[in-house]
């Protein structure tokens, strides 16, 4: 692809991206990526994680990666914006803990714990909420350190859990919606959130909030990501070591996503080079 190399063009974008499976490789690492990160960071192109990791663990992500831009956490739950100025934030906030503001587009997972019990009983089965796994299950199910298991079970507005051995996904995916709320299949958990929250809605509200009205490449792997790449202006997937999830085929088989390269970080600065027009 013969792209002019300009920070001008790179300038016009807004990069929103998953980050497990997409960015991090399932050992967390993004370290292929870094360099490009830190140019983005620089010529101030925004780098957004849209993910369905916690506020405190995109916060640990955005300090190793030298990222001061807005993040999605929660798969649409919330938008944080670390530093305002520069965004129009013309929809209710508050401010955050670790700092700036936070939008608050979801519920409460308060509000939606009772709600999963309800659905395991509704299916005759029995879901394991992250909240209830012991921090011993919890770093073996996810890999995570002691420290980032316990930052990753401070959820506000969403309820992560496994389904019991043998539940299809897709049994739990339509009693869900047939009561009014969203389960999303992530990499690790399903992720159970409010009717009016998925990561492309969140994409809407921060698009709102982007008074240049930049265009929107976003990356991402799992079906969690779909509604994300459908409102995003140019869509790229990241494939796993078998090629991309196959519940995204069809969509790359008809044109609408683009396949990045290779997994992970390397196929992420792959495809963000080559849409930036950077390389
Ligand atoms: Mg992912």
């Amino acid at each position: 692809m013969n792209i002019p190399s300009s920070p001008a063009v790179a300038s016009q974008w807004l990069v929103v991206t998953d980050l497990d499976g997409t960015l991090l490789d399932h050992a967390y690492d993004f370290s292929a990526a870094a360099p490009l990160l830190r140019v983005l960071e620089e010529q101030g192109v925004p780098v957004v994680p849209c993910t369905s990791k916690t506020a405190e663990e995109v916060e640990q992500f955005q300090a190793a990666a030298g990222l001061s831009s807005p993040y999605i956490v929660e798969n649409g739950g919330a938008i944080h914006f670390p530093h305002p100025e520069g965004w129009l934030l013309d929809m209710p906030h508050q401010p955050s803990p670790g700092g700036g503001v936070v939008v608050p587009l979801g519920w409460p997972s308060q509000r939606l714990r009772p709600l999963l019990d309800t659905l395991a009983a509704e299916l005759d089965t029995r879901f394991f909420a992250l909240e209830d796994l012991s921090l011993a299950d919890l770093t073996a199910h996810t890999g995570l350190s002691p420290e980032g298991a316990a930052l990753a079970a401070r959820r506000h507005w969403s309820v992560p859990f496994v389904l019991a051995e043998g539940q299809a996904i897709e049994a739990v995916e339509a009693l869900a919606a047939a009561r009014g709320l969203k389960v999303l299949q992530g990499n690790r958990f399903a992720h159970l959130i409010a009717p009016g929250s998925d990561k492309g809605l969140a994409l809407e509200a921060l698009r709102r909030a982007d008074p240049q009205r930049r265009t929107v490449l976003a990356l991402g792997d799992s079906p969690n990501d779909q509604a994300l790449l459908d409102g995003a202006d140019q869509a790229i997937v990241i494939p796993g070591a078998d090629g991309p999830h196959p519940r995204l085929r069809p969509a790359i088989a008809a044109g609408d996503y683009q396949l990045a390269s290779a997994p992970h970080a390397v196929g992420w600065a792959d495809a963000v080079t080559t849409w930036l027009a950077l390389a």
